[in-house]
């Protein structure tokens, strides 16, 4: 077979796996130039499935957003259209045909390997200062849809080249090509092409295997074709026989291919297994957790070290090693608490962002219906903070947001969660509190915030707060959720703010969960 004969066999296969219709009608749309951010939305929000699965992704940590994202529009003004579009496309591949076995190609591992890569290639292009990351996802998901192509369309010729493959590893490309004609990276990109993809996701995946042979002038596109060629090698570290020499050619490769400093790689491969894992919960794939990088490297130092010693020479190495080894587990895993909790932390105030302040409210919610406990919720704004702002300077702003936080966090007890809801709001989750109880927490804090007198250097300052409070009692925990929980203490800050501010309110008459002061 030829290239074009090969080709022509592939898209005229009745296995050919295609693209949910949402997916391909939105390649088409986003192709057009007079296609607007809301012509998006509605097609993506008619996918209600899909609509919440991308939401779940766009408020993970996957792009640590500081404010929640509530609906497809928003996710799309924030994230961008080609972000969004990337999503569908890679939530639409990781659907496509997973029941399909073959004999030597494994699809559980390629899902799984594609989707990491996907990962692997944002996590590096995200490094690289200006690079435009919106389709990323996608292009790194897509490298090897050829791969899957072949297996499903020629299952016996594309046999023929896994077992080439299995015999004499090496270069995957140069099998294909001398068994079928053409390589995945060909196939991929002509397969991407036939449904209506950009160049931006097409031209990548023709060259993920040598970016060097992308001559063009897109930025764009030849950044894109680096760092998913090095996703490969990244990939290659954890998943092939030889994790040293990959990555002793990733670390070269991505300070030649996109000028990364070395402590930018270190931190690439720190996290990569965190992210893979988080990654594969996100996007629903069951997958075994990734070992640390750090890991695999130490445990193929010492099979090679092994390999020249007697017995029991061997025996003394092994229990160093294993002592070394527990060593850097302990390290490894006290650094990854640090990058955990920075994840959680707002940067100026120190207190929980609200990210973590949406997973503290879901967990302590279980906790309370499964208890039967009261949980109360008390959302503060800070008053007339702009004209703070204004009169005073955004750095002394700054300062006083620091300040207001440790005072609200000095008057609450251990177990309260105090996060920054956003910009100058505030949210405590109060677990075991009725609505009386938590009534006089926020009046002890409105009563601290408007008592304290905020010194840097010989200025002072002084500013108050507005206090909504709701609460659910244990009756009414299956009835009312989060979000209707947020919502009531924010109408009571409303009310608050409405009747004067610097006071303490609670959810509104005529409600039915609680009694009201
Ligand atoms: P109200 O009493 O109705 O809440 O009035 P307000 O001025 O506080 O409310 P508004 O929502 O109009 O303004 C909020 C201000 O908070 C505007 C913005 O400049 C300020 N702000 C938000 N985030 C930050 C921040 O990180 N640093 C500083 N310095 N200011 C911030
Ligand atoms: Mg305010
Ligand atoms: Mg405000």
């Amino acid at each position: 077979m030829n290239k074009d004969e090969l080709l022509k066999a592939v898209l005229g296969s009745g296995d050919l796996p295609t693209l949910p219709t949402v997916a391909s009608k939105l390649v088409s749309l986003t192709a057009r130039d007079d296609t607007t951010l809301s012509d998006v939305a509605e097609l993506v929000s008619q996918d209600i499935g899909l609509s919440s699965k991308i939401l779940r992704v766009s408020n993970s940590a996957f792009y640590n957003f500081p404010q929640q994202i509530g609906s497809i529009n928003q996710a799309i003004s924030m994230l961008g259209t080609n972000a969004v579009q990337s999503l569908v496309l890679s939530f639409s591949f990781l659907g496509i045909n997973k029941s399909k076995r073959g004999n030597h190609f494994d699809f559980t591992k390629f899902w799984e390997r594609s989707l990491s890569a996907a990962v692997a290639s944002k996590l590096i292009l995200e490094r690289v200062p200006k690079a435009d990351t919106e389709e990323i996802l996608v292009s790194g998901l897509l490298q090897n849809l050829g791969e899957l192509i072949l297996a499903c369309t020629i299952p016996g010729e594309y046999e023929k080249v896994l077992v080439a493959e299995e015999q004499h590893p090496g270069d995957p490309c140069a099998a294909e090509r001398s068994i079928l004609g053409a390589d995945h990276c060909y196939i991929g990109c002509e397969v991407a092409r036939h449904w209506n993809f950009p160049p931006s996701i097409y031209l990548p995946i023709l060259h993920h295997h040598n970016p060097l042979a992308y001559t063009g002038d897109d930025k764009k596109i030849n950044l894109s074709t680096r760092a998913i060629y090095l996703s490969d090698l990244l990939l290659n570290i954890i998943h092939s026989e030889k994790p040293e020499e990959y990555h002793r050619r990733f670390r070269a490769e991505a300070r030649k291919l996109l000028g990364l400093k070395p402590e930018c790689i270190e931190e690439i491969l720190d996290q990569a297994h965190i992210e893979f894992d988080e990654a594969a919960t996100q996007f629903g794939l069951k997958m075994a957790e990734t070992k640390p990088i750090q890991k695999i490297l130490q445990e193929a130092n010492i099979r090679l070290s092994l390999l020249n010693l007697d017995y029991d020479q061997m025996n003394k190495q092994l229990v160093e090693a294993k002592a070394s080894l527990e060593n850097l587990m302990k390290e490894l895993q006290e650094k990854n608490e640090i990058l955990k909790k920075l994840a959680d932390v707002d940067g100026l105030t120190g207190v929980y962002n609200n990210r973590y302040f949406q997973n503290a409210f879901d967990r302590e919610l279980n906790r309370s219906a499964r208890n039967k406990n009261c949980l109360s919720l008390v959302l503060i704004d800070i008053d007339h903070f702009k004209k703070f702002n204004d009169t005073y300077g955004h750095l002394v702003g700054d300062f006083v947001l620091a300040e207001f936080s440790r005072i609200l966090g000095s008057n609450l007890r251990e177990y309260d969660t105090l996060a920054r809801y956003g910009g100058e709001e505030f949210v405590v989750i109060l677990p075991e509190t009725s609505v009386e109880d938590a009534c006089v927490v926020a009046e002890k804090l409105r009563n601290a915030v408007e008592s304290a007198v905020l010194r840097e250097g010989s200025q002072e300052y002084r500013v108050t707060a507005s206090f909504g409070v709701s609460c659910a009692r244990p009756e009414d925990l299956g009835e009312i959720g989060k979000t209707e929980l947020i919502k009531m203490a924010d109408e009571a800050l409303y009310d608050a703010k409405d009747r004067g501010r610097n006071q303490v309110a609670t959810y509104g008459p005529k409600k039915k969960w609680f009694k009201f002061n």
